[in-house]
């Protein structure tokens, strides 16, 4: 979880990635985010958060996630593809790994009180289940047409002791309830811990939320060691929302140059319409949640709706660490629309009995337009499982289920 001192890849101490990122905030919001920024790394480095950190994710998520080689799956792409299973931890996918590391920080940090936003649910549920674990009073703000669209994940999270604040600002949907989370915070600056889900938000969340979910590509090197006697493939592939599953299967590849990262952003019903949510295809430079990174805006600076038919990808921003790491050159993004993430999806369930998210079906959805040679070693990483994506799987079953 170290940063190995590489400065062309990592957060400078105001939490610039080139010249993305940075901590654009209220001034009230200055004291908390400040506190943070002075104490996340000795704590997160500390032996006792490490030994801690190691044991829930052993014990209680289930790490290691298993990197299967998917023989079936790699006969039709004719190369080796190995699937990074996140899609079996405890709660289903990826997001678990950084609300563990934030409550674990929170507690550290003598905060009582998490308060989180969330938009389809899944961040607010994982939320809710570390809070149970750790006994923290948990309160999650939610879009109130999202709390309607999403009432799986609001029960979920009441009977996980959450309270849900529906957010009746705006448009009622994620980036309302990311502003009532903030006002929240700013109102209880003393007892409140503000728990991001992904590598967004101003500095030094997206470090921060890098580091917890490194643990992704730290296994991956591990395993492919022994299962291929090489830690290096030659593709990493993610998809990418705010980009924390992706950052986490990137990360202790950064400096390994022979890696190609490829990051998958969601093109909904393609770049060219309105309905999308690939925030580098279709975006420009400003600043969304408190950092500068591409997000999708009008010409006057208001911030574009998303749309993705998967709900963890509709985000109208990008991490910005993605963004620079774009930039540069260090990684390739690449766009599937909802036609391709389904199709990748019935394949997947057809040829290895493995039912992807939605999100992580975006990743699988590559595989069709890259061009792999016979000996290339390529990782997946499955984000995520896709039972809370059934209903749309049901709906779409006539059309790409083969008979
Ligand atoms: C939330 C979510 C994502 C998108 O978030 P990132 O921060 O981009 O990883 C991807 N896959 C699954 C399964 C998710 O739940």
């Amino acid at each position: 979880m170290t940063d190995k001192g590489n400065k062309d890849y990592m957060a400078d101490e105001k939490g610039f990635y080139g010249q993305f990122g940075g901590a654009y905030i209220p001034e009230m919001l200055y004291h908390n985010v400040e506190q943070l920024r002075q104490q996340y790394k000795p704590i997160i480095e500390s032996a006792s958060f490490q030994q801690e950190f190691k044991k829930l994710l052993k014990d209680y998520v289930g790490r290691p996630s298993p990197l299967y080689y998917a023989q079936r799956l790699s006969e039709i792409y004719k190369t080796n593809v190995y699937l990074k299973r996140e899609d079996l931890n405890h709660t289903g996918s990826h997001k678990v790994n950084n609300t563990i590391g934030q409550i674990l920080l929170a507690k550290a940090m003598g905060k009582k009180r998490i308060i989180a936003e969330t938009g389809a649910g899944q961040h607010g549920v994982a939320t809710a289940t570390v809070c149970a674990l750790m006994g923290l009073e948990c309160v999650v703000h939610m879009g109130e047409i999202d709390v309607k669209r999403q009432m799986p994940n609001v029960l979920r999270m009441k009977m996980l002791g959450a309270q849900v604040i529906p957010s009746m600002s705006g448009s009622r949907t994620l980036k309302d309830a990311g502003n009532e989370a903030l006002r929240d915070w700013i109102n209880n600056p003393e007892d409140t811990f503000y728990l991001i889900g992904s590598v967004v938000g101003p500095h030094p969340y997206p470090d921060m939320v890098a580091r917890f979910q490194s643990v992704i590509s730290e296994e991956i090197k591990w395993q492919l060691k022994e299962k291929t006697n090489s830690e290096l493939p030659n593709y990493v592939i993610a998809c990418i929302g705010g980009g924390s599953n992706a950052m986490g299967a990137f990360y202790n590849f950064l400096n390994d140059t022979s890696v190609k990262l490829i990051a998958v952003e969601a093109a909904g019903k393609g770049v060219n319409t309105d309905e999308t949510a690939a925030s580098i295809a279709k975006g420009s430079v400003g600043i969304i949640q408190g950092a500068k990174t591409y997000l999708m805006q009008t010409n006057d600076g208001q911030i574009i709706e998303a749309y993705s038919i998967s709900a963890g990808l509709d985000y109208p921003g990008i991490g910005p660490q993605h963004a620079h790491l774009y930039n540069i050159g260090r990684t390739q993004i690449m766009d599937a629309t909802d036609h391709e993430a389904l199709e990748a999806a019935f394949e997947l369930t057809r040829v290895e009995g493995i039912i992807p998210a939605l999100e992580s079906s975006h990743a699988l959805a590559a595989l069709k337009k890259l061009k792999f040679e016979k000996s290339d070693v390529v990782v997946v990483n499955i984000s995520g499982r896709g039972d809370k994506d059934m209903d749309t799987y049901i709906a779409n079953m006539d059309k790409y289920c083969q008979k």
